[in-house]
C-alpha cells in the first residue's frame, strides 16, 4: 500500500464519490481530495429526470453518505488544468495540488440546440439546479414539448405526464431510443408512451424558434414544415464528456479520455479516467467505448481504485454495460453489447407488462431488453458478464 500518498479525484458525482470510498477503504492512510465544480452536497442523476420532477416533495438524491471518513471535498471548485509531467491539478482560484495518482471523472454535459440560444423556457437537464428550473417551470401547468427521443428525454415526458401535462416528443431520426435499441424494442418504448398519452413526432428536426412573450411560449419550427408551440422545451439531445478544462494538458483527448483496459490515461503512469468522460478499450469486447450510464461509473471507480493501490497487479474494465429506465411505472432494463447491429431479436412476453427482448448474433446471446422482468434480465445478465470471463482469464495480451 502506498501509505500518505495524495490522490486527487476531479468530479464529486457517482464516478468520483464511489471512487474515493473505494480508495479509503482500500487505503486508510492515503490523503484523498475530491474537487468538484458544484456548490451542493453531492447527489446521484437519475432521480433528476424521475422522482425528482414527478413527485410533489423534493427528495434528496445525495451520495454524502460516501463522504466524511477524512476525504477532503473541495466544492465549488473548478479544475482548470492538469499537468501530467508534474503531477499537478491546478484550480480556478489559481493554487495547485501535487498528487501521486489522480482520477478524472468530470463526466458529461449536455449538447445544446444552437437554434434555442437565448430563448426563455428552454430547459437542459444535467444538474439538480436545471432539475429543481424544470420541476418549477413543470408547476406551471404547461404544454410540454421534449426535443429528443433518447431516455432522458424519454423519462422527462413520462414525468411530464405524471403531472397530467400535455407532452409531444421530437426526434429527428427515425425512431426513438435508436442509438441503444434495436428497432423492434423502440416501437415498443413508443407503443408505450403512446398508451400513456404522450404524442412521439419521429424523423422531423426542429430548425429554428422564437418566444411569444405575451404567452409566454415558445414556437419551433419544424423541418416538416410545421410549427409546436411549447411552454416548456426541453432538450434531450445527447451529451459531450467534459474534457474541455483539460484542452492544453497533452493528455490524449477523442470524445473523452482515451484509456487502456486498466482505465490508465494512455501516455501517462498515473492519471485514470473513470466514467462518463473516459473512453477506454474494453478488452470484452475488443474496442475502445464510452459509456454514459450510471453502472458503468460504479463499476469505473472500483477497478481504477484498485489498480491506484495495485499498479503491478491492474484489473481491466472488462464490463457489460447495463443501463435501467423508469418511464410509465415500467421498469426497463437493458445489457449488453453496446454494437446491435445485425443481431437477431426474439420477444418473450410474460405477462400483459412483463417481456424480455433478447438479442442474438450466430447464435450467440449479446444482449437484452427488459419491460418489467429484473429476474429475468439479471439471468441474462449473469450469463452474459460469466459467458466470455474465461477468454479473458486465459488471454494474457492486457496483462
Ligand atoms: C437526468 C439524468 C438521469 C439519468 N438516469 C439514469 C438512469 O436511470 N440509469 C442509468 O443507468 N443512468 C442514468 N443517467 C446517467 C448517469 O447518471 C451518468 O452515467 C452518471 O452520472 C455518470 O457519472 P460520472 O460521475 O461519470 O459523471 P457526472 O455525473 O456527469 O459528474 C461529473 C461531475 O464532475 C464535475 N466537473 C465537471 N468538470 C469539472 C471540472 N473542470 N472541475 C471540477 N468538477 C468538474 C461536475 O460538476 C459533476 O459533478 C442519468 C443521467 C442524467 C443526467
Amino acid at each position: 500500500m502506498n501509505a500518505g500518498a495524495t490522490t486527487v479525484i476531479v468530479g464529486a458525482s457517482v464516478a468520483g464519490i464511489r471512487a474515493a470510498a473505494a480508495l479509503r477503504h482500500n487505503d486508510p492512510h492515503r490523503r484523498i481530495v475530491l474537487v468538484d465544480g458544484e456548490d451542493e452536497d453531492p447527489y446521484d442523476k437519475p432521480p433528476l429526470s424521475k422522482a425528482v420532477l414527478s413527485n410533489t416533495d423534493l427528495p434528496s438524491p445525495t451520495l454524502t453518505d460516501h463522504i466524511g471518513h477524512g476525504i477532503d471535498y473541495l466544492r465549488g471548485t473548478q479544475a482548470v488544468a492538469v499537468d501530467p509531467a508534474a503531477s499537478t491539478l491546478t484550480l480556478g482560484d489559481g493554487s495547485v495540488i501535487r498528487y501521486d495518482s489522480a482520477i478524472l471523472a468530470t463526466g458529461s454535459a449536455p449538447r445544446h440546440l444552437p437554434q434555442l440560444a437565448g430563448i426563455p423556457g428552454v430547459h437542459y437537464l444535467r444538474t439538480l439546479a436545471e432539475a429543481t428550473a424544470l420541476r418549477n417551470d413543470l408547476r406551471r401547468r404547461p404544454r410540454v414539448v421534449v426535443i429528443g427521443g433518447g431516455f432522458i428525454g424519454s423519462e422527462v415526458a413520462s414525468s411530464a405526464r405524471e403531472l397530467g401535462l400535455d407532452v409531444t416528443i421530437i426526434e429527428a431520426g427515425p425512431r426513438i431510443a435508436a442509438r441503444v435499441l434495436p428497432e423492434p424494442v423502440s416501437h415498443a418504448l413508443a407503443a408505450l408512451h403512446a398508451q400513456h398519452g404522450v404524442s412521439v413526432r419521429c424523423g422531423t428536426a426542429v430548425h429554428g424558434a422564437s418566444y411569444d412573450a405575451d404567452r409566454r411560449a415558445v414556437e419551433l419550427n419544424l423541418d416538416d414544415g410545421d410549427t409546436i408551440v411549447g411552454d416548456v422545451v426541453v432538450v434531450g439531445i445527447g451529451t459531450t464528456p467534459c474534457t474541455d478544462w483539460a484542452a492544453d494538458s497533452s493528455l490524449p483527448i477523442r470524445d473523452g479520455f482515451v484509456c487502456g483496459p486498466d482505465l490508465r490515461v494512455k501516455g501517462t503512469s498515473n492519471l485514470h479516467a473513470i466514467g462518463d468522460v473516459a473512453r477506454w478499450f474494453n478488452p470484452r469486447y475488443g474496442e475502445e467505448m464510452r459509456v454514459e450510464h450510471w453502472t458503468n461509473a460504479r463499476e469505473h471507480a472500483g477497478i481504477a481504485a484498485h489498480n491506484i493501490g495495485h499498479p503491478h497487479s491492474p484489473r481491466h474494465a472488462a464490463t457489460v454495460p447495463f443501463l435501467w429506465s423508469d418511464q410509465h411505472g415500467t421498469r426497463i432494463q437493458h445489457v449488453g453489447d453496446p454494437n446491435l447491429t445485425a443481431v437477431d431479436v426474439d420477444a418473450v412476453h410474460l405477462s400483459h407488462s412483463a417481456r424480455v427482448f433478447t438479442y442474438s448474433r450466430d447464435g450467440i446471446t449479446v444482449g437484452a431488453t427488459a419491460f418489467n422482468a429484473q429476474g429475468a434480465l439479471a439471468k441474462i445478465r449473469k450469463q452474459l458478464v460469466d459467458q466470455r470471463a474465461a477468454v479473458l482469464h486465459a488471454d494474457h495480451i492486457y496483462h
